[in-house]
């Protein structure tokens, strides 16, 4: 069944995460037109480890990988990317915190565009386990590809679900480290201290998500940072649980400006310009359109 493992490993009383609506699954496949572009998006997700999530909408959902390392623009280096369960579209503009349970951690939208297969037949290649194709974000464009290591049941050793995400020579390919480059969300401009600030700092005095390690280290500084920012920062009127929630109001504004302009990259991008590594005109601000309407889930309302 459509995204029965991504229902099953959650409990959406209490999570802020959407639930999946088969119905808007369903809609989506039948309107796609991959030959003009498709969602996708890679989701930076402080959990037990920090990853990033990165989703390519297929039939109506987001297939998923998650990469430890990140994407690199450098086609030498191929980073590990596990197979993960399907998300649903409407997960694509998702940004916030995941309080306990599966995935507990702060979730960043660290990109988000169009992408287009490569190939005809889209179901064919991820059988295959070669799936090429082109993205066109604020950070990652080009030419990609997803190949399959893991034997497809596991047979040639090592894990089924393993794949790698590797760039193609082109002119988007480069060595310059672009998660580090650009950390930053393209939703709200926040890091992950602005994400958990404009929520709840409190949520974890008791139990942390990561608690050792290098995430617990990273994330013991982030809620000390979302604390002090909570504390110098006077509180903008909470705008219910739209997307930009919680930010200063001129920030939210500019975010929302920037993301329903369509128009210009967010700042870091546009250092990257310099660099000769990123498109001045970032065209693709593609959203799911379900997530534009998307403004709360019945869950977030009950915790806050
Ligand atoms: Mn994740």
């Amino acid at each position: 069944m459509v995204l029965e493992k991504y229902k099953a490993k959650r409990n959406f009383t209490s999570t802020p995460e959407p639930a999946g609506d088969l119905k808007l699954a369903a809609d989506r496949a039948k309107s796609a037109k991959p030959g003009k572009g498709l969602f996708f998006c890679v989701q930076k997700h402080l959990a037990s480890h920090l990853h990033y999530d990165f989703r390519l909408e297929h039939d109506g959902v987001l297939l998923s990988w998650a990469v430890p390392k990140g994407p690199s623009l450098d086609p030498k280096t191929k980073r590990l990317a596990m197979h993960v369960e399907d998300h649903p579209i409407e997960y694509g503009t998702f940004e916030g915190v995941i309080p306990s349970g599966y995935g507990a951690g702060i979730v960043m939208l660290w990109d988000q565009g169009t992408w287009k297969p490569e190939q005809d037949d889209v179901a064919a290649a991820l059988k295959k386990g070669d799936l090429k194709f082109t993205l066109d974000g604020y950070k990652l464009k080009g030419s990609w590809v997803l190949v399959r290591t893991g034997g497809r049941y596991g047979s040639r050793g090592g894990d089924a679900r393993s794949w790698l995400l590797i760039k193609h020579r082109d002119d988007w390919a480069g060595d310059l480290d672009i998660t580090e480059f650009a950390p930053r969300s393209v939703k709200s401009d926040g890091d992950f201290e602005d994400i958990l600030a404009a929520d709840n700092p409190d949520v974890w005095v008791s139990h942390r998500p990561a608690e050792g390690g290098e995430a617990g280290a990273m994330l013991a500084k982030i809620i000390e940072r979302a604390a002090a920012l909570k504390a110098a920062a006077p509180q903008a009127p909470r705008q219910g649980q739209g997307p930009s929630r919680g930010l200063s109001a001129g920030a939210s504004a500019k975010a929302e400006a920037r993301n329903a302009a369509g128009g210009g990259a967010p700042a870091a991008q546009k250092k990257a310009d310099g660099a000769g590594q990123a498109q001045t005109k970032a065209k693709s601000t593609a959203r799911p359109t379900a997530a534009r309407s998307r403004k709360s889930t019945p869950s977030r309302k009950a915790r806050a």
